[in-house]
């Protein structure tokens, strides 16, 4: 009687404990995602039951990135992969293979009308997220697959997922209107790589980028040129530098065309925490002010240029030089004058 008192009572402590240890990280279930940007739409979605990994860090270039023995383990014990698609992240998929992971992929793109390349034939813009309006289905897609998981929490999850979705409706309108504050014809974006023709397309900025969408293909000669031309053509006040991509061409481009560095966007991650580029709205809305604040500023430099166009027969020559050309013009042309007269 007193044995099976004390297997009881055994059983009910062993039973209490493990409830109390119910809900430890590893009950939890792990999303893991490719970028930060998504990392960080993912937070705004998810109840204390989830928690998030992201595999390329923060100031890394998912473009360029090589996959670590540690995410592959990383990805195999998720129940939630999030990858952008559009080859934004071309290592993922063997990675995610490799892994024998059971996880769900989840591709965020889907849904999404993608921008074609205009440099790749065949193949389309990944930067979809630059465009709020697209985020909105970049966390449609997430949402959905959270309430796969735990449909139990589906009523929290859909409180958080409509908080969300109004935040981004209300900066994707607030964009829109810094936008429209630069004066027209001065509304040329020109950066490191073609990572903001959704965000061109969207708000109305003509873009222009050294290199193509993805930062792997090396700017050649020509890539600079048309980039000068088309600073010099439109008179763009500012061009801009990216967090992930190194600026030492593109501060040279500025130096040589004599224009300013208007700022540094983020594109392909966040910024750190302490940074304004810490979430994705915070990202977005830092380029945004950065972009409108130095291309609403006049072109520098404007009517030097034009000076400079126009160069006189006697540039660079000194002062005397000059008086003694003008004095032997001035002789000759009297002498023809004398002659003429003497001749009728
Ligand atoms: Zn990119």
């Amino acid at each position: 009687m007193r044995a099976s008192f004390l297997s009881y009572l055994f059983s009910c402590l062993l039973a209490l404990l493990l409830f109390s240890t119910g809900l430890t990280a590893q009950d939890k279930l792990t999303i893991v995602s490719s970028a930060s940007m998504f990392s960080d739409m993912a937070s705004n979605l998810i109840t204390d039951d989830f928690e998030i990994k992201t595999i390329v860090p923060i100031g890394g270039d998912p473009h360029k990135y090589r996959a670590k023995p540690s995410d592959a383990r990383m990805v195999q014990t998720a129940d939630l992969v999030l990858v952008n698609g559009l080859t934004f992240e071309g290592w993922i998929r063997e990675l995610i293979a490799n892994s024998g992971t059971k996880a769900k992929v989840i591709t965020l793109t889907e849904g999404i009308e993608p921008i074609s390349s205009m440099e790749y034939e065949n193949s389309s813009d990944p930067h979809a997220w630059m465009n709020v309006s697209h985020a909105r289905q970049y966390i449609k897609n997430i949402y959905e697959a959270l309430i796969a998981l735990k449909p139990d929490q589906s009523k929290a999850l859909q409180e958080k997922y409509e908080t969300y979705r109004q935040e981004l409706t209300k900066l994707d309108q607030d964009i829109q209107n810094e936008i429209n504050k630069i004066p027209e014809n001065q509304r040329i974006l020109i950066t490191s790589h073609d990572a903001f023709q959704y965000y061109g397309q969207r708000y109305g900025l003509h873009l222009e980028a050294i290199m193509g969408i993805s930062t792997e293909a090396e700017a050649q000669t020509s890539d600079i040129m048309r980039v000068s031309k088309a600073i010099k053509k439109n008179k763009v006040p500012a061009i801009f530098i990216e967090s992930t991509i190194n600026p030492k061409m593109l501060q040279q481009i500025a130096k040589d065309n004599k224009v300013e560095i208007g700022g540094e966007l983020y594109a392909d991650s966040l910024g750190d925490a302490d940074s304004e580029g810490a979430s994705y709205t915070k990202m977005m809305w830092h380029n945004t002010k950065t972009i409108a604040d130095a291309l609403s500023k006049a072109p520098a430099q404007e009517e030097k240029e034009e000076a400079k166009e126009l160069p006189s027969l006697t540039d660079g020559l000194s002062n005397p030089m000059k008086i003694i050309i003008g004095i032997v013009l001035l002789l000759t042309v009297l002498t023809v004058i004398v002659s003429k007269i003497k001749r009728s």
